[in-house]
């Protein structure tokens, strides 16, 4: 099984993408997590993303295609992938046809999280993560149990992303109605395209998932 979810900054793409992983027991693949990892391990493509990122922007097509070209390749992802943040571009998304048709697999749904650009703001400049274990909280939607204690694993320390401002998220959003707009029209016009709202409540949204994904 192999999905793409889009989705603007904040729709809950990471979140829902994590869902149907586990579920369908496949790898769950966020170009922005591996971004990040870069930017954590100091990396020369590390430096010269987040300050890409920073600015709400797109790193190039040739990196993205690239790293996600040596990604499936691995053996984890053997049983299918759900792609998370993948493709942001046209050509991201033509090239991905290019690479699964050369193992002659070809994706199985393409996942819009339809949302609302004045809300997202306010998700997204609220959202947090265990940076023990990378469960997801948000400030008002979804805090933890306890204040300052992961449910999942106990961590008491929680990671805010650098990005998730709201001057970049502005940036952010500005470059997904520009450049990743397009890539809803190419996988309307190959008919693989299903919409779903992502400002429903957030088992709502993994329930219709999981429904498309069957
Ligand atoms: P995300 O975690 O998906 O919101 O991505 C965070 C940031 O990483 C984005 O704002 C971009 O700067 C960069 N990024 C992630 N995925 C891509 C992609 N497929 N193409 C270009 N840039 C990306």
């Amino acid at each position: 099984m192999i999905i793409v979810i889009l989705g603007g900054p904040g729709s809950g793409k990471g979140t829902q993408a994590k869902r149907l992983a586990e579920r369908g027991n496949i790898i769950q693949l966020s170009t922005g997590d591996m971004l990040r990892a870069e930017v954590e391990r100091g990396s020369e493509l590390g430096v010269r993303a987040k300050k890409i990122m920073d600015a709400g922007e797109l790193v190039s097509d040739d990196i993205i295609i690239g790293m996600i070209a040596d990604r499936i390749g691995r053996d984890d992802c053997r049983n299918g992938f759900i792609l998370d943040g993948f493709p942001r571009t046209t050509p991201q998304a033509a090239a991905l046809d290019g690479m699964l048709a050369e193992k002659g697999l070809a994706i199985d749904h393409a996942i819009e999280l339809e949302t609302d650009d004045d809300i997202l703001v306010d998700r997204i400049t609220g959202r947090f993560t265990c940076a023990t274990c990378g469960a997801l909280y948000h400030d008002k939607s979804n805090p933890p149990r306890v204040t300052d204690v992961c449910d999942e694993c106990g961590g008491a320390t929680f990671n805010r992303r650098a990005d998730d401002n709201a001057e970049t998220v502005r940036q952010r959003l500005l470059a997904y109605h520009e450049q990743t707009a397009p890539v809803l029209v190419y996988y309307h016009d190959k008919g693989a395209l299903t919409g779903v709202d992502g400002m429903a409540e957030i088992d709502q949204v993994t329930r219709q998932l999981n429904e498309i994904a069957g």
